[in-house]
């Protein structure tokens, strides 16, 4: 921990050799877009993208899940998304999935999850059957095939979020599935006229 907090302590010293100016982030932000990923520690939106603060509004959750939308659920994943794209407006949405995902892992091998009951509670939104529609691919330990499957998912429930799916129909925002390799740094992005993952 110690490193970490080091480096906290000269935050605003790096980031003014870096050349940011944050002082400009006190007036609101403006994010470009909304990125929704896994909570697994080998992604990191920023470094993926270059992105900078004030660039990304983020979601992470276990297995980057899209809950289904409910006005009524106290759920901090819809709220943040219903946030996004109601208030902030953001123009993108991104669905970033990973290779070696240890939440869709799981789901598509039936892993006992007894330990962790609310593990196994969140995971149940994701349909087995719709990871495991291969059949071909269960084992192979990149889970690719069931994580861009399960990404693909995730893009229906955002679009039946009621302000994306109004903001779909006049063009007001686009969604993006990606798959990214932890082991390689490759980012594949799905696209619709092939229906395949394929590098950005
Ligand atoms: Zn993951």
């Amino acid at each position: 921990m110690d490193p970490f907090i080091d480096r906290a302590r000269t935050f605003p010293q790096r980031a003014g050799q870096a050349g940011r100016a944050l002082d400009g982030l006190a007036t609101g932000q403006s994010p470009r877009a909304l990125f929704i990923t896994c909570s697994d520690s080998r992604v990191v939106p920023a470094l993926i993208t270059g992105s900078a603060p004030g660039d990304l509004f983020e979601l992470r959750t276990a297995g980057n899940m899209v809950p289904a939308y409910r006005a009524d659920s106290a759920s901090g994943e819809t709220a943040t998304i219903e946030y996004a794209v109601d208030v902030l407006g953001v123009r993108d949405i991104v669905v970033c999935g990973h290779s070696h995902c240890g939440a869709v892992g799981a789901v598509v091998r039936d892993d006992d999850l007894s330990v962790v009951p609310a593990v196994r509670s969140w995971l149940s939104n994701a349909d087995r059957n719709v990871l495991r529609a291969d059949g071909t691919d269960v084992f192979d330990p990149t889970v690719a095939g069931p994580v861009q499957r399960h990404v693909l998912a995730q893009l229906e429930q955002l679009r039946a979020y009621p302000g994306v799916a109004r903001r779909l129909l006049d063009g007001r925002v686009r969604l993006h599935g990606w798959f990214y390799e932890v082991h390689t740094g490759l980012v594949l992005a799905h696209r619709s006229d092939s229906g395949l993952f394929l590098p950005l």
